[in-house]
């Protein structure tokens, strides 16, 4: 059967029933050889393209459903983030998955040594609930370019995309990627099976699971996991601008950012220049009353609505020493949280865990050093965020602190780099994607070593050594 049949043959037959019966039917298309060719990639890339540009429309509602999601949000963070993400894959592949050369030292001279990549099999894809769309296919344009088939998993809490993507992918992408929906249950049946890769986003509870389960096959992970992002501010920055983009990277998403800042540190006077403008710069991008913009989003559901309204409301008690700048207002009908800032101490309980929600701490120290002990005494973050003038302090932060990213000047930002690997370190995760990070998290890079026959300079190396003698 030619490889066009057997594609052709797994769109007509439709998605297998069982789980097993799935990760089968994308191993047995996988060991035809079909999806190494170029062409099949770029294909696939291409119809993954084709179906975001024709049902925009059911993606962009999907959004709104499940987290309240404005179109244009929903268009830079999720739907054109991945036409970005595959038109720079697309340009690129080619000269991406060219072998690479690597030098040959002079006593194994004549030779070539190259490093060739190759598809690792069948990919697991996990994706959480905060960027439904976006989490779950980006992987898959890594997957995919890279070679591999793909079986796939929405977040059960975001219903509405995962009904989406379970309707859009089969139909553009048979074969090569199926979506399998479901919760707990479904998720473990799938980590019960024998994957080449596995891919997971979310937190890092259930990342060790993932792990563990991977480990039975010693399947490689890739772990994206979340943590509490700082921020560092000093006196030396212009505090409008820098005010204006700290709450765009918080609030967009309603604060349910992966990257988004946690909380920022500062001296008093830098955090008291701060907070001046923090309420001007929500007022500037979600009007008086937030609540009634349409810009600004709602938690994803009532646990989690509960959960951050219940962290504040704790925190805001007379006694914790905490103070409101602004915001506080919750309505749990509409799970909505207003943009809020607290100025907090550092055993508040908004300090304990990532807040994952539109609350942003304060929290003063000394100094920059201080700044990056606090930092240093808790896990590794996925992203830290500087925002000084000061090449000192820039570099102290750059050489002293370790996180999954570091930018000056802007939170968030990073994502929308293709050259930049993002991922996290240490807490915050392992491995990276994006770009051509993406084909090296999903290939194999094969040692592949042609040294003639002739002349044969292996004979200076042979026993009894002789020659080697005179040279140690
Ligand atoms: P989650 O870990 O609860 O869920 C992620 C996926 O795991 C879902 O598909 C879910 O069905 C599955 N799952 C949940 N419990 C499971 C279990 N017991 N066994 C097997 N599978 C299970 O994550 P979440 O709450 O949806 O996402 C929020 C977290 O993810 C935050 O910590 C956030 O920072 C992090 N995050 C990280 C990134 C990143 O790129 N690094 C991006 C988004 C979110």
């Amino acid at each position: 059967m030619s490889a066009q049949n057997l594609d052709t043959l797994v769109q007509t037959n439709g998605t297998p029933n069982t789980i097993e019966a799935t990760v089968e039917a994308a191993r047995q298309l996988f060991n035809t050889g079909v999806t190494k060719p170029l062409d099949w990639r770029l294909a696939r890339l291409t119809a993954m393209n084709q179906m975001l540009v024709d049902h925009k429309d059911d993606f962009t509602a999907a959004l709104a459903a499940d987290l309240g999601k404005h179109p244009t949000e929903a268009w830079l963070s999720e739907i054109g983030f991945l036409t970005a993400e595959i038109a720079h894959t697309v340009k690129h592949l080619q000269d991406w998955l060219k072998p690479r050369k690597a030098s040959v030292p002079l006593k194994f001279q004549p030779a070539a040594a190259t490093i060739v990549l190759e598809p690792l099999g069948v990919v697991l894809v996990i994706a959480p609930w905060n960027y439904p769309i976006q989490l779950l296919l980006a992987p898959i344009i890594g997957a995919l370019a890279a070679g591999n088939t793909v079986v796939a998993k929405p977040s059960e809490m975001a219903p509405a995309s995962s009904a989406v993507l379970a309707r859009w992918v089969p139909e553009y992408l048979a074969g090569a990627v199926t979506i399998v929906e479901g919760g707990v249950p479904e998720t473990t049946s799938l980590l019960d099976q024998r994957f080449d890769h596995i891919f997971f986003t979310g937190n890092g509870r259930v990342g060790r699971i993932v792990m563990s389960a991977a480990a039975k096959h010693l399947t490689p992970v890739t772990l994206e996991l979340g943590g509490k992002s700082p921020v560092y501010i000093d006196d030396t920055v212009e505090m409008i601008t820098a005010a204006r983009r700290i709450v765009w990277g918080k609030f967009m998403n309603a604060g349910q950012t992966c990257v988004a800042p946690d909380y920022v540190l500062g001296t008093d006077s830098a955090l008291a220049k701060l907070a001046k403008e923090l309420p001007e710069a929500i007022e500037e991008l979600y009007g008086a009353e937030p609540a009634h913009s349409l810009a600004f989003g709602r938690m994803i559901n009532d646990a989690a609505f509960s959960r951050v309204a219940g962290l504040l409301a704790m925190d805001l008690q007379e006694e914790s020493g905490s103070a409101l700048v602004t915001g506080g207002s919750t309505d749990a009908a509409t799970r909505y949280i207003a943009p809020t800032v607290v100025h907090v101490d550092a055993e508040s309980a908004l300090m304990d865990d990532e807040i994952f929600g539109p609350v942003l701490a304060l929290v003063t120290v000394e100094s920059a050093q201080a700044a990056i002990e606090f930092i240093n005494h808790r896990e590794k973050p996925l992203a830290l965020y500087v925002f000084s003038e000061d090449a000192g302090v820039r570099e102290a932060f750059t050489v002293q602190t370790s996180s999954g990213a570091l930018n000056f000047g802007v939170p968030a930002a990073h994502l929308g780099i293709p050259g930049l690997p993002f991922g996290g370190v240490g807490e915050s995760g392992m491995g990276r994607y994006h770009g051509q990070h993406s084909i090296d998290t999903f290939s194999h890079h094969k040692a592949v070593l042609d040294k003639p026959l002739s002349p044969d300079t292996m004979s200076l190396i042979y026993p009894p050594f002789g020659a080697i003698k005179k040279q140690v």
